[in-house]
């Protein structure tokens, strides 16, 4: 099977990113909102031992919750070519600190290592055919775009597979982020909830 581990956006994020999602010159399909997700590792094809291993060593991590934005538009390109257009993450030592985490369980359960600078960001489109100037033009036009924040209480492992259209993501298990230290306490003194 073919997995990853991601962030799920919260149905208001998701909502927030649909002004992004047309108005750019060769890019006809746009991921839709059920699909928009922040990758920390992709895994690639993977059998039902590994799958198992790698679903242990992600139960195991220890992690605080945290809280996150989406700001900004950006794409990744090759020479001429528009692989990837995607709405950015604002930046979050926390974040960095989870997908070290889950690169490090992954390897201890027996995965090639990644070795890539993690660049946290949600696709929105791979573009067939969009030209350099109408790229700029649809960035500038988007370059104020920023959610609210939201908070990040778990990670997921996602299988994904073809489908006629799109591709098809079934979340296989969620991971919980614990409440950092401090959090119960300062909210028994509001008298509130976490
Ligand atoms: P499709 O490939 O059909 O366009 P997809 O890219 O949404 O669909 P997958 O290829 O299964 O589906 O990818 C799942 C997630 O992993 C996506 O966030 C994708 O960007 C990311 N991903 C896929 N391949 C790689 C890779 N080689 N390296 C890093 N991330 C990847
Ligand atoms: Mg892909």
């Amino acid at each position: 099977m073919r997995l990853f581990v991601a962030l799920a956006l919260p149905d208001n994020i998701r909502w927030q990113l649909r002004v992004l999602s047309g108005g750019l010159v060769g890019a006809n399909r746009w991921v839709p909102p059920e699909n928009l997700h922040i990758t920390l590792r992709f895994l690639g094809e993977v059998d039902g031992r590994d799958a198992h291993y790698v679903d242990a060593a992600l139960a195991g991590i220890r992690a605080p919750r945290f809280s996150l934005r989406l700001k900004g538009v950006d794409a990744f390109t090759s020479g001429q070519r528009v692989k990837a257009v995607y709405a950015g993450v604002e930046k979050q030592p926390a974040l960095q600190h989870l997908h070290d985490k889950v690169e490090s369980a992954v390897v201890r359960a027996g995965l090639a290592p990644d070795g890539q600078k993690y660049t946290p960001h949600v696709t929105l489109t791979r573009p067939k055919d969009t030209p350099l100037n109408k790229l700029q033009h649809y960035l500038a036009e988007h370059s104020l775009f920023k959610t609210e924040p939201f908070e990040v209480t778990h990670f997921t492992l996602y299988s994904s597979e073809m489908g006629s259209e799109q591709s098809v993501y079934t979340a296989l298990r969620s991971y919980a982020l614990s409440v950092p230290a401090g959090a119960i306490e300062a909210a028994a003194e509001r008298g509130g909830t976490l």
